[in-house]
């Protein structure tokens, strides 16, 4: 038996998501359905106004509803500092723990030759064109503590180091494969503040 045409459009939506596979896109699909029509109507408009109202900023890559962004708008935020993430909601995570008061950079990703990610594939030449107009004197690499993660750290180093910038590291309290998104706001300060250098 065929689904109704709404609801395998529905299935096939959730399908798009990740780690979605048809089983759970078909539960999803009769929950929606179930849902009281004023949920789902949220539900449908914060979808379409995610999509729409936010950007990328132009200078850090940061997700937000203004270009630029709020943090790089900041005038007391300090820019001798930039702290450089693989996503937007490691930016978030930190943001969370208060104590940093540096500008960030998001890269959108990391280096994987396996996946034939490479440093044109990421936001890497507006943070080295950052380097070159700012008063940066250090960057710290807070890249996932993954293979990638730590080959985009070490590749970062060797890019930023000679242009006499102190290049730091997250100090791994966060455990190996783990992710900065999962840790908690106590072992992220501690990562920011036991920062070593590469
Ligand atoms: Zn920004």
């Amino acid at each position: 038996m065929q689904y109704p045409e709404p609801i395998a459009r529905l299935i096939a939506s959730y399908m798009n998501l990740p780690g979605i596979g048809q089983k759970t896109a078909t539960r999803l699909a009769f929950y929606t359905i179930e849902m009281k029509d004023e949920v789902v109507s949220e539900f449908a408009k914060s979808l379409l106004s995610a999509k729409r109202d936010l950007r990328y900023c132009h200078i850090c890559g940061n997700l937000t509803e203004e270009d630029p962004c709020e943090i790089c708008q900041d005038p007391t935020r300090d820019k001798s500092t930039i702290l450089v993430v693989e996503e937007s909601k490691d930016v978030m995570s930190l943001e969370k723990v208060r104590e940093y008061r540096g500008l960030y950079h998001v890269l959108h990703g990391v280096l994987s030759p396996m996946e034939g990610t490479g440093p044109e594939d990421i936001n890497l030449g507006s943070l080295i064109s950052r380097l070159h107009n700012e008063e940066v004197k250090e960057v710290i690499i807070a890249t996932n503590a993954t293979t990638e993660g730590e080959a985009t750290a070490m590749y970062l180093s060797r890019l930023i180091k000679p242009a006499g910038i102190k290049v730091t590291r997250l100090a791994h309290g966060l455990s190996v494969g783990s992710d900065i998104e999962y840790a908690d706001e106590v072992t992220l300060l501690k990562a920011v503040e036991g920062r070593r250098e590469l």
